[in-house]
């Protein structure tokens, strides 16, 4: 199936690795120019180099306002268009009700919530210009189910689901479609971190999973760049997990 992405242009966010990069490469293989975003100028530069010459990346921590202004400004000065925004940023810090401040909820809220706020603000005029413009943001399963100890993703995570849900009403007076992607367990190299140290809390996830074991990065790409391309152009307001199975309620 051809997802007529050869030469759109996506912005895809803290892509340096994981489950951005992943996405980043869908796109770039299926021949659209990507820019991508993260805080290590390093990391940013060995991805952009193994997605190709198309793509090119800008510095910016997410969870800063004036970053996110800097990055969309300096894309609106070398692009009058943009077709897709895949949003998506680092995780909250884990912790329980009672370990956590308000410093942290706050820290979270601007990485989480506050981060696909102002993309998508800063964004919205270059998207309008494309002939089929789409956002996908990045949750996860926590919106769902909530996961032990990551009290902070499943609190601010749903907002995003509710905000998505509110644009898909708004912002389809620009042609924007909107949607949301909910990761289970992929195997990024966030995960690999984790599970080293513990092969028996790997063990213990993959029996939970009805397929049996995580996902693979590329397993969850190419999935975001279908619901980016305009072949997925009646998919609006959608919420698509990406789970192996793992959440079994009705809804
Ligand atoms: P990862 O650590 O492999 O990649 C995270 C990327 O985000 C890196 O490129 C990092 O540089 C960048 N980043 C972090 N904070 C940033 C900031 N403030 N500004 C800009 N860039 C920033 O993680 P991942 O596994 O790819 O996960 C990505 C997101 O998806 C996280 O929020 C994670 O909690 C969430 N998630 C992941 C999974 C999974 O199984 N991998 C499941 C559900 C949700």
């Amino acid at each position: 199936m051809d997802l007529n992405l050869t030469d759109r242009i996506f912005l895809v966010t803290a892509a340096s690795r994981g489950l951005g990069f992943s996405v980043a490469k869908a796109l770039s293989d299926e021949g659209a120019k990507v820019i991508i975003c993260g805080r290590s100028e390093d990391s940013l530069k060995k991805a952009t180099s193994m997605l190709g010459e198309r793509a090119q990346y800008y510095v910016a921590d997410l969870s800063k306002q004036e970053d996110v202004k800097k990055l969309v400004g300096n894309i609106s000065s070398q692009m009058l268009h943009l077709d897709g925004l895949f949003v998506n940023a680092g995780g909250p810090p884990p912790g329980t009700f009672s370990a956590l401040s308000d410093d942290d909820w706050k820290r979270a809220i601007d990485l989480t919530l506050m981060s696909a706020v102002w993309l998508t603000r800063e964004t919205r005029p270059l998207l309008k210009m494309s002939d089929s413009p789409s956002i996908l943001y990045s949750t996860s399963i926590s919106v769902k189910q909530p996961i032990d100890n990551l009290l902070l993703s499943n609190a601010i995570r749903p907002a995003v689901i509710g905000m998505m849900r509110t644009l898909a009403t708004e912002l389809a007076s620009d042609h924007i479609r909107v949607n949301a992607v909910c990761p289970g367990y992929i195997y990024t190299e966030r995960v690999e971190e984790i599970m080293s140290a513990s092969k028996s809390a790997e063990e213990s996830i993959n029996a939970k999973i009805p397929l049996g074991r995580m996902g693979k990065p590329d397993e969850f790409g190419p999935v975001c760049a279908f619901l980016l391309s305009p072949i997925s152009s009646y998919i609006h307001g959608a919420l698509l997990l990406v789970d192996g199975g793992l959440y079994q309620g009705m809804m």
